[in-house]
């Protein structure tokens, strides 16, 4: 039996006459359309979206909207791949109405209207509210690390320069001895001329001066680390190895896993994100009231207690600590054993005596206080099962009653806290399926651009999974 045969080249087609005929009423890309058709391009801020009068036309961003839109809710997000698309995708084809820019055009877009993504992902999550899509009562707060477009091998710390400086400067030092020396033909077995060690030195030289030159960069800065491609992006541990990108933040909706809010940053660990985060939820969300879940590199003293003033219910695991264990794992009175008194301003411990407090100190994860009493400790009989130091100290944190609150909450609802992984895995894993967890662009606004793009895509997938492209069309009509 043959093959299945397929059409002859050279033969006359009927195929349909027009654009429309190549796309179905169920396909996602006339949610795309629809929807940056009803967004008012010239008050979200968009370059370009009042036509000019004089000089040369134009593309209408609305149409260079929808193209990214669709690149990246296609796992296209290259402006060259785009402009290959337009050429060959039918789908494309109808969605710009034939026109084909080119990727100059397409990628000046995204770099020119930066801050207008994420008024637009704001603005879909608008519609998505409208569709009871959010629960917004409880969102979990996680942080992802993607990669930047930077060679780790040419980022580095002030110290990292400083010691690379000194690496080669041994490496001048070792080679000007072998060129001290009168024979110059098998040194260490390798036959290196004058002359190639003195290619290597030059080289070596040269490349001092570049690391002296970054290093002073640096200092003029005040920055903490110099990159060779992206001066923003950060050292960070990105799937278990050293490497160089950001941390972008969500805040997601438990109910479907939709995106209420996202942020990037550079810095590595997710210590001083919990307030920002939940703040900009709620606000997204625009409730009075709001639960947070989120992991314990979230746990900080000071966030938990801001989060309380404005009405946020914390979910936070605390960190484990070595409470109640000595240096050598051996047990000691754990804090719990220390009464607090509100009114002395002291600990008092299980000897009976009064710890008390110093000045108010800074520490990563918060504000801290430590509780001491020296004299007591000294004669104490109790000291073995206390302290293996000359005395104990008890710390006390700014906004501990918070910590004592998130915890009893964490308690009573194990069933809320559990939810918590179930929903940022989505997200991220989502992302990186899609191979969205890898930056194009360089410095921190341009990626927040381009994360933007990936939320929206994200909730807009959702949204079509949850309601279908009919219902959104229709909400879009509607709005
Ligand atoms: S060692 Fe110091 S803190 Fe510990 S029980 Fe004795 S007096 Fe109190």
């Amino acid at each position: 039996m043959d093959h299945v045969i397929g059409l002859d080249r050279s033969q006359t087609q009927l195929l349909p006459p027009c654009l429309e005929d190549y796309v179905s009423d169920d396909a996602p890309v006339r949610v795309i359309d629809a929807y940056v058709d009803s967004l008012d391009l010239v008050k979200l801020g968009f370059k370009h979206a009042t036509p000019k009068r004089l000089g040369r036309r134009a593309y209408d961003p609305g149409m260079l909207l929808k193209l990214y839109l669709y690149g990246y809710l296609n796992r296209t997000r290259s402006s060259r791949r785009l402009e290959q698309e337009t050429k060959r995708n039918l789908e494309l084809k109808w969605l710009v109405q034939g026109l084909e820019p080119d990727h100059k055009t397409i990628s000046d877009f995204r770099k020119d209207n930066k801050s207008q993504f994420k008024k637009v992902f704001r603005e879909f999550n608008l519609l998505c509210r409208q569709l009871k899509l959010f629960e917004a009562e409880l969102v979990a707060i996680d942080g992802s690390k993607f990669k930047a477009v930077s060679n780790p091998r040419n980022h580095f710390t002030k110290k990292q320069l400083q010691e690379t400086v000194e690496k080669v400067d041994k490496g001048i030092a070792a080679y000007l001895e072998k060129l001290d020396r009168e024979d110059d033909q098998a040194l260490n077995g390798l036959r290196e001329s004058k002359e190639t060690l003195e290619k290597k030195i030059a080289s070596l030289k040269s490349r001092k001066a570049r690391l002296k030159e970054q290093l002073e960069s640096l200092e003029k800065s005040g920055e903490q680390e110099i990159g060779g491609h992206d001066s923003e992006a950060r050292q960070m541990k990105i799937s278990k190895a050293p490497s160089v990108g950001y941390n972008v933040q969500t805040a997601v909706d438990t109910k479907h896993h939709l995106i209420a809010a996202q942020e990037v940053v550079t810095e590595a660990n997710d210590l001083r994100q919990l307030e920002p985060m939940s703040q900009a939820a709620k606000e997204e969300l625009e409730v009075e009231k709001l639960g947070v879940l989120a992991d314990s590199g979230y746990h900080q003293f000071q966030h938990l207690k801001a989060c309380e003033e404005q009405g946020i219910e914390t979910y936070v695991a605390r960190p484990k600590t070595s409470s109640g264990r000595g240096s050598k794992g051996n047990r000691i009175y754990p804090k719990e054993q220390f009464q607090w008194d509100e009114e002395k301003d002291v600990y008092r411990c299980p000897a009976g005596q009064e710890l008390k407090g110093g000045k108010l100190r800074n520490k990563p994860n918060g504000k801290v206080r430590e509780f001491q009493n020296r004299k007591a400790c000294k004669g104490c009989e109790l000291k073995a099962k206390c302290t293996e130091g000359k005395y104990r100290t008890i710390q006390r944190w700014e906004g501990e009653e918070a910590v004592k609150r998130t915890e009893e909450r964490l308690r009573a609802h194990p069933k809320r806290y559990a939810l918590r992984k179930s929903v940022v895995e989505h997200v991220f894993g989502t992302m990186r399926i899609w191979g969205q967890d890898k930056f194009l662009t360089r410095g921190l606004e341009k990626v927040s651009a381009e994360f933007s793009l990936t939320a929206l895509s994200y909730n807009l997938t959702r949204a079509i999974n949850i309601v279908g492209v009919a219902g959104l069309l229709e909400a879009i009509e509607e709005n």
